[in-house]
């Protein structure tokens, strides 16, 4: 840039814009001058030599007369290559202008100085910051002139720079962290926080400022963190981290893990703490989570297995220490599948939540409730004095239950049956209580449900006697011991034999006849049901088919056979009786299959539907023991069987009287008004035969004819007849 004051300027030899740096100096003076003009300035050597600072003298043209050591070694030159020189040149071009314009102004103003930084080019081309004082000297020194004091600032600077960087780095790391991150000072009150810490806590900074974090800190946390300061002045730590809550300015609580390191000088002294921070409340919500998840019931929210074992265990030793009594209650709600069932398991979800919400309801707080699995639930109830509070508990959980719940729009009832066993903790372990319980459960199942019944030890022994009674009959299944007995079925207007119910038998070794009522209930309680169940079928499928062939008369002789609840449930069922059926020369029509109302209980839709598929195969079906517990006539509409047979109760009665007459005709009118036969179980005596055949029922079967026979033995029945024995 041109300035209007350098192109009026006729002392200053070249324009200082035509020099460059870095070019050739020029000299102004010769040889001989420049020594003259070395010594006028005798008396500023004596000054300049020893300096560290810089220190020139110009002349008016600016032209170097002298330059002191501190100058040369700045520049880089010897002091002949100076003296004599523009001094100009030695300027960074950028400078050159706005310097020459001071040069002009104080050359205006004699004994003015001026102040300025500016930059010089070394010999070896280096740029050196230069602060510089320039005084018009005038008479001061021998010639006229500018004295020019100089301090290299080139490292200074630098220096200054580089703490800029640094601090800029700094702030960027601190306040733009997402890191929430605070300063405090060696009382721990912070002096410098970041946006991240202000927005984690939901303080502004002014609030945070000066103060330490106890008024933001979860108050049971304070502690945690005047320890961890304490430890690190004392220098117990290096660095402390541990994790601490602060409650939110809107009132929420949050978890954050804390490093708190300290800053210090070179000698080690501690200046400040810096704490990073890390909002690890998500964390450990997830982890509760989890670790709830993990310890709960997901449909109920009710403790689970693994929680209840911890308790009991707890419970154990408690008892162990304070003496007492403590009581395990399993409660199973009885018959819960019917609601699976007709209302779906939608439902069925519904009111086990329901369920457990009012059992929750009457829980103590110190006792433990659980969902122990499908639909049941686990009670322990503790600090208890005798077996009779165990009674109440009980009570008040069945009591619980007893008003309808309103479930999928409509009510439903829902009972239950508790087995309740108490301990003192010191005999069981705390697996047997749980399997007592189950044992008394089982039980109050037994004893018609809707109640509780307390472990004795003698139950104890009758369940290890039916878990022996299943191995042994598992094992009279495979040696034979298990037979097939077969009762006439009789036409009770022509006396002819019309078919045979298939009933099991078990020769025990030792007890003898084992009765089918104790062995079936036992298998019922395993899957050794079903294996029993498919040797009766094919048993008696085969056993039919000689019939067949070896009698005339025999052709339309059918072969009744009973089904248990959990042999219909069976998903292969199906496939076997027709398997079995090929391979015999049974039609499907001599096929009867009796069930009893209990079918439905496990799965009603599923029992429809195999029923129809068995039904469309042409297989018939018989409702055994009807009237019998809990005889409801939907049943009866619902399965639609071929054939009812009406139970030995109403036929062979205690007490014969006219109003179990009425019921047995009504049944037998009922059961032709829906187009089914009547076939009476049970009959004795020949008035009990008259009676029935007077009401119209078309089948029966009894003592009176025959009890079951072996196999081997109907033949000869099938051949003699049973008029004239029987009757007579
Ligand atoms: P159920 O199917 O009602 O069989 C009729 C029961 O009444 C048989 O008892 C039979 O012996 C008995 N009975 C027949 N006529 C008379 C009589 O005039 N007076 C008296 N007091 N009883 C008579 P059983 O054989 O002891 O069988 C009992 C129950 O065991 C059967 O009742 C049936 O529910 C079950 N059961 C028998 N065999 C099987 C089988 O192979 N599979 C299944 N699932 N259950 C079976
Ligand atoms: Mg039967
Ligand atoms: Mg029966």
């Amino acid at each position: 840039m041109t300035s209007d004051k350098a192109k009026k300027s006729p002392k200053v030899q070249g324009s200082p814009r035509d020099k460059t740096p870095k070019s050739p100096r020029t000299k102004s003076t010769g040889a001989k001058s420049k020594k003259a003009t070395v010594e006028r300035f005798a008396a500023l050597e004596e000054v300049g030599q020893n300096s560290l600072d810089l220190l020139l003298v110009v002349d008016k043209s600016g032209s170097v007369k002298y330059a002191n050591p501190t100058s040369l070694a700045t520049f880089g030159i010897s002091l002949e290559e100076s003296i004599g020189t523009d001094a100009f040149a030695y300027l960074h071009p950028d400078d050159v202008e706005r310097v020459f314009t001071q040069f002009l102004e104080l050359l205006q103003t004699p004994r003015g100085s001026i102040r300025d930084t500016v930059r010089i080019v070394a010999a070896n081309g280096e740029v050196r910051e230069i602060e510089l004082v320039s005084t018009y000297a005038l008479d001061s020194v021998a010639v006229a002139g500018i004295i020019l004091n100089g301090r290299d600032v080139t490292e200074q600077n630098n220096y200054v720079k580089q703490l800029h960087v640094l601090e800029e780095r700094f702030r960027v790391a601190f306040e733009d962290n997402m890191a929430p991150m605070i300063f405090t000072d060696l009382d721990d009150r912070v002096f410098a926080a970041n946006d991240a810490f202000c927005n984690m806590i939901g303080f502004t900074r002014e609030e945070v400022m000066g103060r330490d974090s106890t008024p933001f800190t979860y108050p049971e946390d304070i502690g945690i963190t005047e320890a961890s300061h304490r430890r690190i002045l004392r220098g117990e730590e290096g660095q402390s981290r541990y994790v601490k809550r602060y409650v939110r300015k809107d009132g929420r609580l949050i978890y954050v893990e804390v490093l708190r390191s300290p800053a210090r000088d070179e000698d080690g002294k501690i200046l400040y703490n810096v704490i990073s921070e890390r909002d690890i409340t998500d964390e450990r919500t997830l982890a509760a989570e989890l670790s709830h998840q993990a310890l709960h019931d997901t449909l109920t929210g009710l403790s689970n297995r693994v929680l209840f074992t911890d308790r009991l265990e707890q419970a154990r030793a408690k008892i162990g220490r304070d003496g007492g009594l403590y009581a395990v209650l399993l409660l199973d709600l009885d018959d819960f599948k019917g609601v699976n069932d007709s209302l779906g398991h939608l439902a069925g979800d519904q009111l086990l939540q329901a369920v457990a919400r009012r059992l929750e309801h009457v829980t103590r707080a110190t006792d433990t409730l659980c969902r122990f699995g499908g639909d049941e639930f686990l009670y322990l109830a503790e600090g208890l004095n005798s077996p009779k509070d165990a009674e109440l508990t009980a009570t008040r959980l069945l009591d619980a239950l007893v008003e309808p719940f309103s479930v999928a729009g409509t009510q439903v009832e829902q009972q239950a049956s508790i087995g309740v066993t108490v301990s003192d903790g010191t005999k069981s372990e705390k697996n047997d209580l749980v399997r007592n319980a189950d044992v008394a459960l089982y039980e109050a199942k037994r004893e018609g449900k809707g109640r509780f019944v307390l472990f004795t030890p003698s139950m104890h022994q009758q369940a290890v006697d039916r878990f022996e009674l299943v191995r042994e009959l598992r094992q009279a299944l495979q040696s034979g011991d298990l037979k097939m007995h077969y009762q006439p079925i009789v036409d009770l207007a022509t006396l002819e034999i019309v078919g045979f119910e298939a009933l099991m038998r078990w020769q025990h070794p030792v007890r003898g006849w084992v009765p089918p009522n104790v062995f079936i209930p036992a298998a019922e309680q395993s899957d050794l049901i079903l294996d029993l169940g498919y040797f009766a079928l094919r048993e008696a499928i085969s056993a039919a088919s000689s019939w067949k062939q070896s009698e005339d008369k025999t052709k339309d002789l059918y072969v009744s056979v009973n089904l248990s609840a959990r042999q219909f449930h069976d998903p292969g069922l199906v496939s076997i009786i027709e398997t079995v059926l090929a391979q015999s020369e049974l039609s499907r029509e001599q096929l009867v299959i009796e069930i009893t109302e209990s079918v439905t209980l496990l799965n009603v839709s599923e029992t429809m539907n195999v029923m129809e598929q068995l039904g469309r195969f042409g297989i018939t079906f018989a409702l055994d023991d009807f009237g019998a517990g809990y005889s409801s006539l939907s049943y009866l509409l619902l399965m639609q069987p071929k054939i009812i047979k009406v139970d030995r109760s109403f036929v062979s009665p205690a007490m014969e009287n006219s109003r179990n007459d009425a019921l047995l005709e009504a049944i037998v009118s009922l059961g032709h008004k829906l187009n089914m036969t009547v076939l009476a179980e049970g009959i004795e005596t020949p008035a009990q035969f008259e009676r029935l055949r007077s009401f119209g029922c078309e089948l029966g079967q009894g003592f009176l004819w025959s009890p079951a026979i072996p196999k081997e033995e109907v033949p000869a029945m099938l051949r003699r007849g049973l008029t004239a024995s029987a009757i007579s």
